[in-house]
């Protein structure tokens, strides 16, 4: 009975784990998976003699004195690889040439992680262990069964040893590093740091996870004939493997795939280096076989650097919407990762006071995910001593008011309300996608505008004639008119769209959201007191009374007067959403029969209300469903409203 109930659970968890970890598809919620873990916890607690390896409680670890060095079974060669297109072509010409034209070849992301082996007989995870010098290794079973993307069990009883690339998401890491004292240089350092801890439970707190990219197979009731095929097969066992592969069969879509991928890596929440291409037909590999380091049936092509070395010409200042200082590099122009870079960010004067860096210094940039690279560091050199230091700014470059600090943040600001740079600042802002979205306005045009005193505050926008844009350099007719259609165009953005475009301090898009769903009106928001503002959730003091601070200031009063009279429509498109759901927050739980939890979900935002995953005083309803948990409980504990199914559909169809 104990037995049947903990292989229950056992089965359950691992399906969910498998969906979240490996799938990429989480079918419940981190609590409903918490529950079902504690509750086999409890039971292999009370019967340890039931505890079996690839128990998902397993999965804990323990604490090592030092690493075992093993011999690997089969060794794990390293790839050739180059940066050149020709030598690409080099190579597959050999293997045409050998094998005829059209051979196949599969083209694979080379993740930049470490290389590990894993070791299953009949299915179990037995053994584990780094590439090592290929030859041997360092077995590191119990911190890899922390990594939830190894199954410890496979779907099929095999023997096979399966390898795959160790990584942290970029994410992950960008997080990790602000905890600890000493920051990882990039996510690979960060993983091999976590994988190697001599106490797995560090290791398992870490976000790790892995891309499988092969497999060699001792026993198994069919075995694949190639590449593409065994791949197909490590998924079927179980493992997670990297979505961005391609069969192809000529060099040229290897060398596309390529190119395609050296800069759409930037937009990858993980870190790759280049691209792996493979002879795709397993007897055609085993033909070729391998040179004394590397196989001949596969070659890496490397993406250029991240990094590279320039010289910094010069420091330029940016004030931003919130008359925030912002430094800004001037670099030699230079290549990096796909384009020419000559701008670098510097994020502030306390970080070039931390890297030192000084004008005439070569320094180190880095492409990441962002679009503008960064500096990190200058490059040593005898000449660094000999120049100066770069001087903290006193006065606004474009208004030449004295800089203040403010308390908590690290920014200078320039506090001139009518800095030029900060007003053209804020109506480019008030033009952009997160705010009113206006097209065919940039900020050239916006600084002409301003110039020509014809636009100073985003109401003036909505006052121009198409006769006023003809005196713009460059504006004809037809772009007049463009420009003319599309700002009156935006009248039918959302509301929040307009709140965000006022560019009230720490309001961005997420707390304008917040607030239209709160306050209909701009008269309910201008008359909302710092109380109210301060309760709503997401909304804490500080940005309560900026907002409140707002709505203080007879200019922005009159501004919001003069847009009252314009045909805006947003207001109509907030009452129309509202319903007597709106404002109301509702909790689900349990398992419904008409629809999932996200259409319910989704049911529920359109028609005003808010979904929130615990269940406190604040909640208007709970609904449950089948077997529902915890939630319902605390729902009846705290004398929140319960409804069935039925109940809900009768709420959510009077509102239809
Ligand atoms: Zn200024």
């Amino acid at each position: 009975m104990n037995k049947e109930k903990i292989d229950f659970l056992k089965k359950e968890i691992n399906k969910y784990s498998y969906n979240y970890y490996v799938l990429d598809n989480p079918l419940i919620s981190d609590f409903e998976y918490d529950k079902l873990y504690n509750e086999l916890k409890e039971l292999e607690n009370k019967y340890p003699e039931l505890i079996t390896p690839d128990s998902p409680t397993q999965r804990v670890g323990g604490i090592s004195s030092s690493f075992k060095e093993i011999k690997h079974k089969y060794r794990l060669y390293s790839l050739d690889n180059t940066y050149d297109y020709n030598e690409l072509k080099k190579w597959y010409e050999k293997i045409e040439k050998e094998f005829g034209k059209n051979t196949e070849l599969v083209c694979e992301l080379k993740i930049d992680g470490l290389a590990i082996a894993l070791t299953y007989k009949d299915g179990l995870f037995i053994q584990g262990a780094t590439r090592g010098d290929g030859i041997t290794g360092e077995e590191i079973t119990q911190n890899l069964k922390t990594i939830k993307a190894i199954p410890l069990k496979l779907f099929e009883d095999v023997d096979v040893e399966v390898r795959g690339e160790i990584y942290m998401p970029i994410s992950s890491f960008e997080k990790l590093n602000k905890n600890v004292e000493k920051p990882f240089a990039n996510p690979r350092n960060a993983a091999a740091g976590s994988l190697r801890q001599l106490d797995s439970s560090i290791t398992a707190k870490r976000d790790l996870s892995m891309f499988s990219y092969t497999a060699i197979i001792e026993k198994a009731n069919k075995e694949p004939k190639t590449h593409w095929d065994s791949i197909e097969y490590i998924k079927k066992l179980g493992f997670k493997t990297n979505p961005n592969i391609r069969l192809i069969n000529n060099v040229e879509g290897a060398i596309e795939f390529c190119k395609e991928w050296e800069n759409k890596r930037f937009s990858l929440n993980y870190a790759t280096d280049g691209v792996v291409i493979k002879v795709n037909n397993l007897a055609i590999q085993n033909e070729l076989g391998y040179t004394s380091r590397a196989p001949k049936w596969a070659t890496a092509f490397k993406f250029p650097p991240e990094e590279i070395s320039t010289k910094l010409i010069d420091i330029e200042i940016s004030v931003g919407k919130t008359g925030a200082i912002t430094p800004v590099a001037i670099l030699e122009p230079v290549q990096l990762g796909g384009s020419i870079v000559s701008r670098a960010s510097l994020h502030n004067f306390d970080e070039i006071k931390r890297l030192d860096i000084r004008i005439g210094d070569r320094v180190l940039i880095k492409k990441a995910a962002e679009i503008i690279p960064k500096v990190i560091k200058f490059v040593n050199s005898s000449e660094h001593e000999t120049l100066s230091k770069i001087q903290v700014p006193q006065k606004c470059p474009e208004c030449n008011s004295i800089l203040e600090e403010r308390e908590g943040e690290v920014n200078l600001y320039c506090s001139n309300d009518k800095c030029p740079s900060i007003v053209k600042a804020k109506l480019e802002y008030w033009v952009s996608k997160e705010a009113m979205d206006i097209d065919n306005i940039g900020p050239s045009i916006i600084s002409q505008l301003y110039e020509l005193d014809l636009v100073k505050k985003p109401i003036d926008f909505y006052k121009l004639k198409q006769s006023d844009l003809l005196k713009l350099d460059l504006v004809k007719e037809k772009s007049a008119s463009n420009i003319y259609n599309s700002i009156q165009d935006s009248k039918n953005r959302p509301f929040s769209k307009f709140i965000t475009g006022l560019s009230i301090r720490h309001v961005g898009k997420e707390t304008a959201e917040i607030l239209t769903n709160e306050f209909r009106t701009i008269e309910q928001l201008k008359n909302a007191k710092i109380e109210d503002l301060a309760k709503i959730e997401g909304i804490g003091d500080k940005i309560a009374y900026s907002i409140y601070n707002y709505f203080q200031e007879p200019e922005n009063l009159e501004m919001l007067e003069d847009f009252s009279k314009l045909d805006f429509n947003f207001e109509n498109t907030i009452t129309q959403k509202s319903s007597e759901l709106s404002n109301k927050i509702f909790v689900l739980t349990g398992t419904m029969n008409s629809m999932t939890r996200d259409e319910a979900s989704n049911i529920i935002k359109q028609k005003g209300g808010k979904v929130s995953s615990t269940v406190s005083k604040k909640t208007s309803y709970v609904i449950v469903g089948e077997n529902p948990g915890s939630k319902f409980e605390k729902a009846k504990n705290l004398g929140v409203i319960i409804l069935n199914e039925d109940e809900f559909l009768k709420l959510i169809g009077d509102n239809k």
